[in-house]
């Protein structure tokens, strides 16, 4: 039975048009897509449905409340639907997919989320095959994760990043092998793909303001400027710290201020700032001080994903206690247990 696909379009370069002020999103997506799908094609494609939401954006001005409409809009269509493509802008796909991935754990439809450096309007783009691409991976037997597809690669969404703003290989998963590679084959990589048990869990969230940041650790930042970003509202930080966990710790009151927060209830992630790399806060004596104050280690965590699961986390409105442990449990797969680092992820859902 020819696959059922729904299509989600948020926004992004992928359907913007050019105007004197530069790309601005455009509606209309449907009708190029289906201007695109020549009879010939049409045997091969799965039928799907576009969706078009009523503000698009460019991604730039997304909020992490978004997640929670495009999560809600998969969860509302998710048992007429075999799977999903989220159109997005690539400035922040992949906070969404991160998003996504913590708001829909459980998953057992694929969820690919995917955009273009070049608009579809234009007579030389990349969004046609991504597009295209997409649809088709969704439609392939079920992977039960959110995705991101980009340029030939299939990657866990919660696993990639985007490192190039000007070519078309955008995204890279620098730190979880590609879940597929799509060239004149599609060679999916099944050890790599998310091992399911449990049962579809829909977490709609409403995501408070100001309540999560992410800081880059940088000489001469001072306890000052880092008391500054730790004041309330803020519940949560991102530490995006040298190498595999390095602090200045001879920075006066650094550490202080770091435990002051803690003790007051704020969970502070160390991430590493390094592309590829692991936290390891057991290696150096500014790692082992680090964790005396409370700070969690966040393992091979992307900061998009980082962000996005303490944003999560911190919204589900459960005990400080309860988020630490949570943000050192992988929910699917966004992080490598140390011990077994290409080991296949179980979902906890
Ligand atoms: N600024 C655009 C966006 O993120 C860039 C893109 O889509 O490539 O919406």
């Amino acid at each position: 039975m020819q696959k059922r696909i729904f299509i989600a379009y948020t926004g992004g370069t992928i359907g913007m048009r050019r105007t004197p002020q530069g790309y601005v999103p455009e509606s209309g997506l449907d009708r190029l897509l289906a201007q695109m799908i020549s009879p010939d094609l049409a045997e091969d494609m799965p039928d799907y449905v576009l969706h078009e939401c009523s503000h698009l954006i460019d991604s730039a001005n997304l909020h992490p409340r978004d997640w929670y409409r495009i999560a809600d809009l998969i969860a509302s269509h998710y048992h007429d639907y075999d799977g999903f493509v989220v159109l997005h802008g690539t400035d922040t796909m992949a906070y969404t997919a991160s998003g996504l991935s913590f708001a829909l754990p459980g998953l057992t439809k694929p969820v690919i989320v995917t955009g273009s450096q070049i608009p579809l309007r234009e007579m030389r783009n990349d969004a046609r095959n991504n597009l295209l691409t997409a649809l088709l991976l969704a439609a392939k037997d079920p992977i039960p994760e959110v995705c991101l597809y980009f340029n030939g690669r299939l990657m866990r969404g919660n696993r990639a990043t985007k490192l190039k703003g000007e070519a078309l290989d955008a995204f890279d998963s620098p730190n979880y092998p590609l879940l597929a590679k799509v060239g004149i084959n599609i060679e999916i990589n099944r050890p790599a793909i998310l091992d399911r048990t449990g049962a579809e869990v829909f977490q709609i969230l409403q995501p408070a303001d100001g309540q999560v940041a992410v800081l880059k650790v940088f000489p001469g930042l001072s306890a000052k400027l880092l008391a500054k970003v730790l004041e309330p509202p803020l519940r949560g930080l991102i530490l995006e710290s040298y190498g595999i966990g390095a602090v200045p710790i001879e920075s006066p009151g650094f550490l202080a201020t770091l435990a002051t927060a803690t003790e007051h209830g704020v969970t502070i992630v160390a991430i590493s700032q390094c592309i590829e790399s692991r936290v390891d806060l057991r290696k150096y004596a500014v790692g082992t001080a680090l964790a005396r104050t409370g700070v969690l280690g966040g393992f091979d965590l992307t900061t998009e994903a980082a962000y996005a699961k303490l944003n999560h986390l911190l919204s589900l409105n459960i005990p400080t206690e309860e988020v630490g442990g949570n943000m050192q449990r992988s929910w699917c797969g966004e992080f490598s247990v140390p011990d077994e680092p290409f080991g296949r992820a179980r979902s906890l859902y």
